[in-house]
């Protein structure tokens, strides 16, 4: 099993900063978080916000970290035409084919009133992800509502139909699923065959993301109710300090994490 790091951890950090820091703390690989702006003023992903994707691919390359995964870090839908793929996404899948095994997408979520809006949906969401099933492992990734928004697979019975029915695979968060009020443990055990990748941090009282052990989630139990074995990925989202001109912080912060996923595993 791959243990890797989102970017994303340190959004604010400057890219290629971010990557040595990765680095330092003995991580061979990471998840690549996109630059992504849309919905409500939303932006994430800030450190990439002017780099072109296959200029972020050679930066990687240069680093010598490999690329575990690439998550697409939209899923806004406002029309029924509109695809759940990024713009940028699609100009990192023309220029690192080679260098991107595994895509996360997040379930679609619409801002809507209609609750049915996903069933009409569905088809549109499952033909783009089919056409890029053949040439990369393809995960969706549980996430929860937004005030105003209707997000789909929320329910990991019908996030487990959709992703049998469509040849993909599933990337549990936890603190989304804790979010929702849903059992990670449960919900571990009832999708496991279809797990390829894992977004991992704890959670409490609504804090989101937390250091794995400082929040209320049953990790352990978690972390066992998967099959480690076919795992794709196992991504470590979750709060890593960063203080400027101190790169210790960072480095131990993101090793202790990484022993503590090791010490959870049976
Ligand atoms: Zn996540």
């Amino acid at each position: 099993m791959n243990i890797s790091i989102a970017t994303a951890t340190f959004y604010n950090t400057p890219f290629t900063e971010a990557l040595e820091l990765i680095k330092r703390a003995g991580f061979e690989s990471i998840e690549l978080d996109t630059y992504w702006t849309g919905g409500d003023n939303w932006e994430v992903t800030q450190h990439l916000r002017n780099i072109r994707p296959r200029e972020v691919l050679k930066i990687i390359r240069e680093s010598g970290l490999r690329i575990n995964s690439l998550h697409d870090m939209g899923g806004v839908i406002f029309k029924d035409t509109d695809t759940l793929i990024g713009a940028g996404t699609y100009e990192y899948l023309e220029f690192g084919e080679k260098d991107i095994p595994c895509l996360v997408f997040h379930a679609p979520h619409k801002k809507t009133d209609d609750r049915s809006w996903w069933s009409g949906y569905a088809p549109k969401a499952a033909e783009d992800l089919k056409a890029l099933k053949d040439r990369f492992l393809v995960c969706i990734e549980n996430i929860q509502n937004f005030p105003g928004y209707q997000t789909s697979l929320i329910d990991p019975a019908e996030m487990l139909a959709f992703v049998r029915d469509n040849g993909l695979y599933i990337n549990i968060d936890t603190t989304h699923y804790a979010q929702c009020g849903i059992d990670i443990v449960s919900a571990a055990k009832f999708v496991r065959d279809y797990v390829k990748g894992v977004h991992f941090s704890d959670y409490k009282d609504g804090k989101r993301h937390l250091f794995p052990g400082e929040g209320v989630l049953e990790l352990k139990g978690f972390v066992n109710s998967l099959k480690l074995d076919g795992l794709h990925a196992l991504t470590l989202e979750c709060n890593i300090p960063y203080e400027k001109g101190r790169p210790e912080v960072s480095v131990e912060s993101m090793k202790r994490a990484r022993s503590y996923v090791e010490s959870l595993i049976l």
